[in-house]
């Protein structure tokens, strides 16, 4: 015990630490608050330590030696934002936790002159009175899907239950029940229904279910035929779905609007580029639905929103419902979509500038080309206390879309004699500027598919702080 008191005597006070030029140099730049905890902090630690019996007198010197150190550390991040960047090595190109969609670069510059000026945001510059936000993006919106009408809400789960309520408020709307979809645990399509006021009649079995299964439910109260575009499961096998093309011409036989919730916003025709065809809002105008809801950071690629498309008849009918107030999309936005939107005007500029886009259709050579790069950088910078291989893997589009599609992929295998997967897993992650990987059957993945090139030093630095400390 009276070892452990000398030892606790041996820490330095507060006000000297505040006092050492390393700390000292802190102020001004970072809250003295934090410099403070930080120091509070870092003593507990320590002062824990003792009391586990974790030091005699040398090996406590030593630590009182590093602990400006840690304290400047930790002050440092005290004052950086909690919500950061990260590299996302894990291949699954739409992470839901890891931000889903990347803005494209090209867009950004309209985003900071929008969002640090003042802006036509709710002005007519042309009438000089009040306008609508609403109004920027309809255009773009129409030009590209076809559709006559469009409108902008926060995300696609607020475009569902804003469509519903308006259309359905009170009345009954069918629906399949092999379509009754769960995403990420927060969006229920049954759950959201009930919220918006409509009566959800769910018909047919969980793998079959026929057109006259929707026309046995109709009735006077029907207000709605709503089609959910399973677009995070498949059921396989022994199978049947009405499509959509036939339910139009039910809605139109009983005048009934047909409603088609698609999830993942697609604008181009991906099995073009060798990836599994994923229904396109255009395809959806053109077979007649009378509304058509979508994500804005799936695979559109864009920033989080949910985007109506349809017939102005139903659309005006929306923006009167007061909930689209609730549900209003920001000028950011509004600043981010309306130019990635502008991209699809060509197709190529669109697969080679949205990043999401560009990832899920990256060829063989160009993993095979990064995946390569990120080697001898990691080779010529870490001996061999690491160990590394290129291997074949796959990756996933992700965010519930194309949950089928297994893209072919490269990835760096990284495993070391001295470190198990998980504490290298744990290490990167803990990094300066974290690093998302992947563990499979006790070795550590890095695919290189949703890396950029500019993140490998990341990486390397952050291997090399892991060995060097190995
Ligand atoms: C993802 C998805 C939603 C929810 O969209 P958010 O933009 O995440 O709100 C709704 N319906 C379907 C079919 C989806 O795939």
């Amino acid at each position: 015990m009276n070892n452990k008191v000398n030892l606790f005597s041996m820490l330095p006070k507060v006000d000297e630490l505040l006092s050492d030029n390393r700390i000292n140099n802190l102020m001004g730049k970072i809250p003295r608050e934090y410099v403070v905890e930080a120091i509070r902090e870092e003593l507990d630690i320590i002062r824990k330590g003792i009391r586990n019996g974790e030091y005699n007198v040398n090996t406590l010197k030593k630590e009182t030696e590093k602990l400006p150190l840690y304290i400047v550390n930790r002050a440092t991040n005290k004052a950086r934002p909690n919500l950061k960047r990260v590299v996302n090595a894990t291949g699954v190109v739409i992470h839901t936790n890891l931000g889903r969609s990347l803005i494209s670069r090209s867009v950004l510059n309209n985003v900071v002159e929008v969002a640090s000026n003042y802006s036509n945001l709710e002005f007519d510059l042309d009438k000089g009175i009040r306008g609508s936000r609403y109004s920027h993006i309809e255009e773009i919106i129409t030009r590209i899907t076809g559709a006559e009408s469009a409108l902008v809400v926060n995300n696609n789960a607020a475009a569902v239950m804003l469509v519903l309520s308006t259309l359905a408020k009170d009345k009954e709307v069918i629906v399949s029940r092999g379509e009754l979809v769960e995403i990420g645990g927060s969006f229920r399509v049954p759950d959201v229904m009930e919220q918006s006021g409509a009566k959800l009649v769910d018909v047919g079995t969980t793998n079959k279910t026929h057109l006259w299964d929707y026309e046995n439910a109709i009735n006077e109260d029907t207000a709605a035929l709503l089609k959910v575009h399973t677009s995070n499961y498949r059921i396989l096998g022994f199978t049947s779905s009405v499509e959509l093309d036939e339910l139009v011409k039910l809605g139109e036989k009983y005048n009934i609007p047909v409603i088609e919730d698609l999830g993942s916003g697609v604008l181009v025709d991906l099995s073009k580029y060798g990836l599994c065809y994923e229904p396109t809002v255009q395809d959806s105008i053109k077979k007649g639905a009378d509304v058509v809801t979508f994500s804005g950071d799936k695979l559109l690629g864009g920033p989080q929103a949910g985007i109506i498309v349809g017939k102005k008849i139903y659309i005006d009918r929306m923006k009167k419902n007061p909930l689209t107030r609730a549900f209003r999309v920001d000028k950011f936005t509004l600043a981010a979509l309306e130019p990635t939107l502008s991209l699809y005007l060509n197709e190529n500029e669109a697969i080679k500038k949205i990043p999401t886009l560009n990832m899920i259709t990256m060829s063989n050579d160009e993993l095979n080309e990064k995946a390569k790069i990120l080697f001898d950088k990691i080779k010529t910078n870490i001996d061999d206390r690491l160990e590394i291989k290129i291997v074949d893997q796959f990756s996933q589009v992700g965010g519930g879309s194309l949950p089928l599609e297994k893209l072919p992929t490269k990835a760096l295998e990284i495993s070391s004699y001295l470190i198990g997967a998980s504490e290298l897993e744990k290490g990167l992650r803990m990094y300066e500027t974290p690093i998302i990987s992947r563990i499979y059957k006790d070795k550590l993945y890095l695919d290189v598919r949703t890396i950029g090139e500019d993140e490998f030093d990341i990486i390397v630095n952050a291997l090399k702080a892991i060995a060097d400390n190995l």
